[in-house]
Protein backbone atom coordinates (compact mmCIF):
# COMPACT_ATOMS: atom_id res chain seq x y z
CA UNK A 1 0.00 0.00 0.00
CA UNK A 2 1.35 3.49 -1.15
CA UNK A 3 1.25 6.61 1.48
CA UNK A 4 -0.71 9.66 -0.35
CA UNK A 5 -0.04 12.04 1.74
CA UNK A 6 3.34 12.46 4.03
CA UNK A 7 3.62 14.84 7.07
CA UNK A 8 7.48 15.68 7.88
CA UNK A 9 7.92 16.61 11.43
CA UNK A 10 10.80 19.09 11.94
CA UNK A 11 12.80 20.58 14.66
CA UNK A 12 15.10 22.50 12.89
CA UNK A 13 17.74 21.72 15.93
CA UNK A 14 20.79 21.01 14.20
CA UNK A 15 20.33 20.98 10.54
CA UNK A 16 17.61 18.18 10.17
CA UNK A 17 18.94 17.33 6.74
CA UNK A 18 19.09 13.50 7.44
CA UNK A 19 15.37 13.43 7.87
CA UNK A 20 14.57 15.75 5.18
CA UNK A 21 16.39 13.45 2.94
CA UNK A 22 14.57 10.61 3.91
CA UNK A 23 11.31 12.31 4.11
CA UNK A 24 11.85 13.42 0.53
CA UNK A 25 13.24 9.76 -0.72
CA UNK A 26 9.71 7.93 0.97
CA UNK A 27 7.64 10.95 -0.76
CA UNK A 28 8.91 9.94 -4.23
CA UNK A 29 9.14 6.62 -3.78
CA UNK A 30 5.56 6.36 -2.63
CA UNK A 31 4.55 9.10 -5.50
CA UNK A 32 2.66 10.95 -1.78
CA UNK A 33 1.96 14.40 -1.63
CA UNK A 34 4.44 16.28 0.82
CA UNK A 35 3.35 18.27 4.29
CA UNK A 36 6.10 19.69 6.45
CA UNK A 37 5.53 20.74 10.04
CA UNK A 38 7.06 22.91 12.49
CA UNK A 39 6.06 23.57 15.88
CA UNK A 40 6.91 26.38 17.84
CA UNK A 41 7.36 25.70 21.29
CA UNK A 42 6.50 28.41 23.85
CA UNK A 43 9.24 28.72 26.42
CA UNK A 44 7.50 28.88 29.28
CA UNK A 45 6.17 25.37 28.15
CA UNK A 46 9.94 24.02 28.87
CA UNK A 47 11.05 25.91 31.72
CA UNK A 48 7.33 26.10 33.62
CA UNK A 49 8.77 23.71 35.99
CA UNK A 50 11.47 26.29 37.12
CA UNK A 51 9.43 29.30 38.43
CA UNK A 52 11.33 31.69 36.38
CA UNK A 53 10.32 34.93 35.85
CA UNK A 54 9.81 35.70 32.85
CA UNK A 55 10.77 38.90 31.25
CA UNK A 56 11.39 41.03 27.92
CA UNK A 57 14.07 39.47 26.82
CA UNK A 58 12.28 36.15 26.84
CA UNK A 59 9.42 37.39 25.12
CA UNK A 60 12.06 38.56 22.11
CA UNK A 61 13.73 35.19 22.13
CA UNK A 62 10.80 33.68 21.13
CA UNK A 63 10.27 36.13 18.61
CA UNK A 64 13.75 36.41 17.36
CA UNK A 65 13.27 32.14 17.66
CA UNK A 66 9.76 31.77 15.58
CA UNK A 67 11.46 34.16 12.87
CA UNK A 68 14.39 31.94 12.52
CA UNK A 69 11.99 28.91 11.83
CA UNK A 70 9.81 30.89 9.20
CA UNK A 71 13.23 31.22 7.79
CA UNK A 72 14.13 27.41 7.88
CA UNK A 73 10.57 26.30 6.93
CA UNK A 74 11.02 28.08 3.60
CA UNK A 75 14.52 27.25 2.97
CA UNK A 76 13.27 23.35 3.48
CA UNK A 77 10.17 23.92 1.26
CA UNK A 78 12.33 25.35 -1.78
CA UNK A 79 14.83 22.37 -1.52
CA UNK A 80 12.00 19.84 -1.43
CA UNK A 81 9.84 21.78 -4.06
CA UNK A 82 7.31 22.02 -1.36
CA UNK A 83 3.96 24.67 -1.93
CA UNK A 84 3.24 27.19 0.78
CA UNK A 85 -0.13 25.67 1.53
CA UNK A 86 1.83 22.43 2.61
CA UNK A 87 4.12 24.12 4.53
CA UNK A 88 2.58 24.01 8.50
CA UNK A 89 4.24 26.64 10.82
CA UNK A 90 2.07 26.46 14.80
CA UNK A 91 2.78 27.58 18.08
CA UNK A 92 1.71 25.17 20.91
CA UNK A 93 2.76 21.53 21.81
CA UNK A 94 4.37 19.48 18.94
CA UNK A 95 2.42 16.42 19.69
CA UNK A 96 -0.77 18.13 19.87
CA UNK A 97 -0.52 19.99 16.63
CA UNK A 98 1.33 17.11 14.61
CA UNK A 99 -2.03 15.12 15.53
CA UNK A 100 -4.11 18.66 14.36
CA UNK A 101 -2.47 18.27 11.08
CA UNK A 102 -3.10 14.63 10.34
CA UNK A 103 -6.44 15.49 11.12
CA UNK A 104 -7.13 18.35 8.99
CA UNK A 105 -4.73 17.05 5.96
CA UNK A 106 -5.67 13.89 6.14
CA UNK A 107 -2.06 12.65 6.75
CA UNK A 108 -1.40 9.08 5.91
CA UNK A 109 1.96 8.68 7.45
CA UNK A 110 4.13 11.26 9.62
CA UNK A 111 8.07 10.65 9.21
CA UNK A 112 9.65 11.76 12.31
CA UNK A 113 13.17 11.74 14.08
CA UNK A 114 13.27 9.14 17.10
CA UNK A 115 14.54 11.92 18.97
CA UNK A 116 15.34 15.41 18.50
CA UNK A 117 18.96 16.97 18.35
CA UNK A 118 18.84 19.77 21.99
CA UNK A 119 18.80 19.55 25.05
CA UNK A 120 15.33 21.07 25.19
CA UNK A 121 14.30 17.61 24.36
CA UNK A 122 15.64 16.29 27.98
CA UNK A 123 12.95 18.73 29.91
CA UNK A 124 9.50 18.50 27.28
CA UNK A 125 9.96 14.60 27.11
CA UNK A 126 10.12 12.65 23.87
CA UNK A 127 7.58 14.00 21.00
CA UNK A 128 8.16 10.88 18.99
CA UNK A 129 6.58 9.35 22.36
CA UNK A 130 3.96 11.47 22.71
CA UNK A 131 3.04 11.26 18.86
CA UNK A 132 2.67 7.99 18.98
CA UNK A 133 -0.02 8.19 21.48
CA UNK A 134 -3.66 8.38 20.12
CA UNK A 135 -2.36 8.96 16.37
CA UNK A 136 -4.48 7.63 13.69
CA UNK A 137 -2.09 6.92 10.85
CA UNK A 138 1.08 5.59 10.15
CA UNK A 139 4.19 6.86 12.04
CA UNK A 140 7.72 6.00 11.04
CA UNK A 141 11.00 7.20 13.08
CA UNK A 142 14.01 7.58 11.66
CA UNK A 143 17.26 7.33 14.00
CA UNK A 144 19.01 10.67 12.99
CA UNK A 145 22.53 11.98 14.34
CA UNK A 146 23.41 8.41 15.96
CA UNK A 147 27.19 8.19 15.63
CA UNK A 148 27.46 4.42 16.24
P1 LIG B 1 11.93 14.49 20.38
O1 LIG B 1 11.16 13.23 20.68
O2 LIG B 1 11.31 15.70 20.95
O3 LIG B 1 13.35 14.35 20.76
O4 LIG B 1 11.88 14.71 18.78
C1 LIG B 1 11.72 13.64 17.91
C2 LIG B 1 11.25 14.14 16.59
O5 LIG B 1 10.01 14.81 16.74
C3 LIG B 1 12.15 15.15 15.88
O6 LIG B 1 13.22 14.53 15.18
C4 LIG B 1 11.15 15.79 14.93
O7 LIG B 1 10.91 14.93 13.83
C5 LIG B 1 9.88 15.83 15.80
N1 LIG B 1 9.77 17.11 16.51
C6 LIG B 1 10.26 17.42 17.75
N2 LIG B 1 9.99 18.68 18.07
C7 LIG B 1 9.31 19.21 17.03
C8 LIG B 1 8.77 20.50 16.73
N3 LIG B 1 8.86 21.50 17.60
N4 LIG B 1 8.14 20.68 15.56
C9 LIG B 1 8.03 19.66 14.66
N5 LIG B 1 8.53 18.43 14.88
C10 LIG B 1 9.17 18.20 16.03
Amino acid sequence: MAYSKILLALDFHGDNEELIEKGQDIAKSNGAELFLIHVNEPLAIAYAADGMNWSDQVVSLEASLRKEAQKKMGEVAKQLGVGADNCIVKEGKPSLEIHRAVEENGIDLIVMGTHGQSGLQLLLGSTANSVLHGVSCDVLAIRVGDED
